[in-house]
């Protein structure tokens, strides 16, 4: 029997392509703060879906930066947009999904 990668329920029980093709786009922008440094911010991501703590450690390890989770909106401390696109098409998020700025 197939079972999804992402969810881990049988094919024929898993929604995790129709809750993808709802989804609003992720956003991956970095931006500036206090003394000129560089912060990396993920938003979008369905909170619902994916629990943003679990995927925030994971980005910390990848990136060996510091980072937090808010409501539905990750900061990483430095520019990683790269290793988070990364990061977000091996948990099974496609690429048009994510756009990065
Ligand atoms: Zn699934």
């Amino acid at each position: 029997m197939a079972v999804c990668d992402v969810c881990g329920l049988p094919t024929e029980l898993c929604v995790c392509e129709d809750i993808a093709r709802e989804a609003q786009k992720i956003e991956v922008y970095t931006t500036k703060r206090k003394f000129g440094k560089l912060m990396t911010v993920v938003e979008g991501i369905d909170a619902k879906n994916i629990d943003l703590k679990d995927l925030v450690k994971d980005l910390k390890t990848q990136c060996a930066c510091g980072g937090t989770a808010k409501e539905d909106r990750i900061e990483l401390q430095g520019d990683h947009r790269r290793q988070v696109k990364d990061m977000l098409l091996k948990k099974g998020f496609t690429e048009d999904l994510i756009e990065i700025r």
